[in-house]
């Protein structure tokens, strides 16, 4: 399982209040400000729970956690001053991550009471889930979780409440100490910085934590044990080697079972497995780790894409050209490369006594031909276009596929323009990012704007002028455009600010895909200049931008959007045609013959083997079309046309289904089918004809 910390563990912080609130004596009345912005008067002391109670029995019983002037706190924690208040229940996703994070408590409770001698480590919440972390000798096994998982089932039907208790620091490592639980004596050595500290228990366990939590353990119902992954204790290599014990935890069984389902789907989805069972991809360890082979079929598609993306770079007013994959390394001394890239390049070529270096980028090859010639106001704007082959050390542990790589295709571009012209060279750019979304079949999007931190000027290239004004081109461009986005500040490159484009697939994943990024650093590194209008000279502004990033990225991504079923102008094999016996072979290669002359990838299935059998390899290997040929079909010239996805269409003359196939690629139609009825299912009987 992938997961991603949303946010480090919070096991163990000082407990930022002590017993302050347990006033004595007469009793002060405090004023509590509703969400709605009505007020209470209520008499110091009272917790969030008798709060939510008064204002709806229902609300008491759905509250998980109350937020008091925007920090979390246990609904049980007496009140003592004025306060904002909200109660929160499960709709909201700062109560869900303390229901998770109440569910990791679960879990060490139920691992201690099954394996007493495990040393705890920290157990945050994740983002769809939780886990908890444990020095044990023997690995936890499947069964290990089973018994687990059911301990926990049944600590929670218990409905054990969570308490807070403050102990004092001493007393709290004695407590470690005795229980040797070492590592949770060094988090309260390090963290605990006040006198008090804040404890929670569940039944018999206790663990040093900040909170809050929800109030007891009846609530947590729909949760997984998913996994064991090893990490080292804190992160650092030659710490002792932990357990940690990962889980999906929601509010509802339902809201689990979606995300179980889809992780089932992203499985099903896997762009590796799916490359090698369509035989379209591989990498191979005789050439080594992150270098990709296309196959015939992957191939296929590869020249479908980069057709396309050439023939709209033309119409788009883009130069093709093409640059050497290794340059003299001083080429990447002037860019900067060699020095803050570094890490991040093959080593150096030598050949009489000069060093070359295997680019990583294709930006100072266009910047080449940018320069090779003074250029006048007139030409520009200057868009020159490579998909350029580059290669970047990657560390073999962080390869994945094809969508992190060690040589990799960019469909780069490098624009040069004057001021004045960037804000429709963005735009441009952007549109045409919006045009490979359509195309390629995705709606669905997010926009980002990166720009500079203001803080810290100096750690970017370029004036605090040329910033504004490229984060105004920008901004009113999205503006303009009326495009949603995100503003980042201080997550721009020290090249200049940028928009980058997340597309999200069939299955709801994001993929960081299309950037568009401002440079004032590489043309005042390469002194670029152009003779404007008033005969002096200038320095153009250089745009970078790739809309795919990568081929190889993208194809991983369209792979995995498409579950491997391409649509018809990309599919490697568009149509199959199935002849239900040997004795209409010869109308089949007729058939076939006549869909080759009219440019079509087509497969002649001549195996004797049975219709059924056909159609189930071709429904396999997600051919769109499968032209199913008999007696009647032969007689009448016709097809019967089966889909995957629709299934029977029943006949048509055969130059009908010519011309409606060579329609549909044409207009790079989609026919997906939605993700719910995409799983594989045998294919419906098929009358035979
Ligand atoms: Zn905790
Ligand atoms: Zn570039």
């Amino acid at each position: 399982m992938k997961v991603r910390e949303r946010r480090r563990c919070d096991t163990g912080r000082t407990a930022p209040a002590t017993n302050r609130s347990l006033t004595k004596g007469k009793m002060a009345t405090l004023q509590i400000t509703l969400p709605d912005g009505a007020t209470r008067e209520v008499p110091s002391g009272t917790t969030a729970a008798e709060i939510a109670q008064q204002i709806s029995p229902r609300l008491a019983k759905e509250a998980l956690v109350a937020r008091a002037d925007g920090e979390l706190i246990d609904l049980s924690r007496p009140l003592d001053h004025n306060v904002k208040l909200s109660i929160l229940t499960a709709k909201d996703p700062d109560a869900v991550q303390v229901l998770r994070h109440s569910a990791a408590h679960l879990l060490a409770a139920a691992v201690l009471e099954l394996y007493p001698d495990v040393k705890l480590g920290v157990g945050p919440p994740i983002e769809t889930g939780f886990f908890y972390e444990f020095l044990r000798d023997q690995p936890f096994t499947q069964e290990d979780l089973e018994k687990i998982e059911a301990k926990m089932r049944e600590i929670a039907a218990k409905d054990v409440p969570n308490q807070r208790k403050l102990i004092p620091k001493p007393e709290a490592l004695d407590l470690y100490r005795k229980t040797q639980q070492e590592f949770k004596c060094e988090l309260v050595e390090e963290k605990a910085v006040e006198p008090m500290v804040s404890f929670y228990t569940t039944g018999k366990f206790i663990d040093f934590c900040r909170g809050p939590h929800i109030p007891s353990t009846g609530r947590i119902k729909a949760f997984k044990l998913m996994n064991v992954a090893g990490a080292y204790w804190k992160g650092h290599e030659g710490n002792p080697q932990m357990q940690r014990i990962y889980a999906a935890c929601f509010v509802d069984q339902k809201e689990l079972d979606e995300y179980l389902h889809k992780l089932e789907e992203a499985k099903r989805r896997d762009h590796r497995k799916l490359g090698a069972e369509l035989d379209l991809f591989s990498i191979q360890d005789e050439a080594g780790p992150g270098l990709i082979f296309w196959h015939p079929k992957g191939a296929i598609i590869r020249r479908q894409m980069e057709d396309w993306l050439r023939e709209n770079l033309l119409a788009r007013g883009y130069d093709l050209v093409f640059t050497p994959h290794i340059m003299d390394l001083n080429l990447w001394k002037t860019s900067g490369h060699a020095n803050f890239y570094r890490e991040n390049m093959f080593g150096p070529i030598e050949v009489e006594k000069a060093e070359y270096q295997l680019k990583p980028m294709n930006c100072p090859g266009h910047i080449l031909i940018f320069k090779s010639r003074l250029r006048s106001y007139r030409e520009l704007p200057i868009r020159l276009a490579e998909l350029g082959t580059v290669y970047r050390y990657e560390r073999s542990g962080v390869l994945h596929g094809l969508l992190r790589v060690r040589g990799f295709t960019q469909d780069d571009a490098h624009i040069f323009c004057m001021p004045e012209q960037i804000e429709k060279e963005i735009q441009d750019c952007v549109e045409f990012a919006w045009e490979v979304l359509r195309v390629f079949g995705f709606s669905d999007y997010v926009v980002e704007l990166s720009g500079g931190d203001p803080a810290h000027p100096e750690i970017y290239a370029g004036t605090p002028e040329d910033w504004k004004r490229a984060e105004d081109a920008l901004t009113s461009t999205l503006d303009r455009m009326k495009v949603p986005y995100k503003y980042i500040p201080g997550e721009a490159a020290f090249y200049g600010p940028k928009i980058d484009v997340k597309l999200v697939d069939a299955i709801g994943r994001p993929w960081q895909l299309s950037t568009v990024q401002f440079d004032f650093n590489l043309p005042r590194r390469f002194k670029l200049e152009y003779v404007g209008e008033d005969g002096n000279r200038h320095q153009p502004l250089m745009v970078h931008r790739a809309l795919w990033g990568s081929v190889e990225r993208f194809f991983g991504v369209l792979i995995e959007h498409y579950a491997g079923a391409f649509p018809v102008w990309l599919a490697p094999v568009q149509a199959s045609v199935l002849p239900v016996s040997g004795k209409f072979e010869e109308y089949a290669r007729k058939v076939t013959q006549r869909l080759k002359d009219a440019g079509l990838r087509v497969h002649l299935d001549e195996r004797n083997e049975k219709l059924q059998a056909k159609i189930r390899d071709a429904q396999l290997e997600k051919i769109p079309y499968m032209l199913i040929l008999g007696g009647k079909e032969a007689e009448a010239g016709t097809v019967s046309v089966r889909h995957r996805f629709k299934g029977d269409l029943g006949p048509r003359p055969l130059e009908q289904f010519v011309a409606d196939l060579q329609q549909e690629i044409a207009a790079r139609a989609i026919d997906q089918p939605s993700v719910e009825s995409s799983s594989e299912k045998a294919p419906a009987a098929t009358k035979s004809k």
